[in-house]
């Protein structure tokens, strides 16, 4: 999953699962080109976009994101789709009980077909959305804490929580030896 132009420049296939209409094109159009649109369609359809990150020891990560084009709505594609992916962002929505059992599916899946070494992180996405919330936090937390993922409540719309996100899974990226 992981590859390295050389040791202080590394490259990551990246993808995201979860739920359609969780939030997955928006929190990649935020991070990437800092824009949110409110009348995107479904899925922004974009497949392949790139960003690179620079980290305080001046190591860079750069992000080969791949985000899906609806795919999430057949399985079966799934494994096609994270083959050779080093990070996999599971995303819900805190306004929706279903997109979190849903992100536990896609966990599991991750879990039995997915690359051993794969970083995860569990995004609860929407956080904006306060008053709706179905989702406790603590739901979130103590599912990520039981499997060894990393967790982040964002939104793709305020902003809140993106980069954050990508920070940090920069620095849980295994280094490659030297
Ligand atoms: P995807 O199917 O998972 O790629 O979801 P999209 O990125 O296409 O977003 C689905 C819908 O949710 C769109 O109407 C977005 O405007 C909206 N949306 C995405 N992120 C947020 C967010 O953080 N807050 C709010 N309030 N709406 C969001
Ligand atoms: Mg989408």
């Amino acid at each position: 999953g992981i590859g390295a132009a050389d040791a202080k420049n590394l490259k990551v296939k990246l993808v995201l699962l979860g739920d359609s209409g969780v939030g997955k094109s928006c929190i990649v159009l935020r991070f990437v080109r800092g824009q949110f649109d409110p009348t995107s369609k479904v899925t922004v359809g974009a497949s392949f976009l790139s960003q690179t990150i620079a980290l305080q020891d001046s190591t860079t990560v750069k992000f080969e994101i791949w985000d899906t084009a609806g795919q999430e709505r057949y399985a079966a594609l799934a494994p096609l789709y994270y083959r050779g992916a080093g990070v996999a962002v599971v995303v819900y929505d805190i306004t929706s009980p279903e997109s979190f059992t849903k992100a536990q599916y896609w966990v599991k899946e991750l879990q039995k077909h997915g690359s051993a070494d794969i970083v995860m992180a569990l995004v609860g996405n929407k956080a904006d959305l306060q008053d709706r919330r179905e989702v406790p936090a603590q739901d979130g937390i103590d599912y990520a804490e039981k499997n060894g993922m990393f967790f982040i409540e964002t939104s793709a719309k305020t902003a809140d929580n993106i980069n954050l996100l990508f920070e940090e899974i920069a620095k849980r990226l295994p280094r490659p030896a030297l």
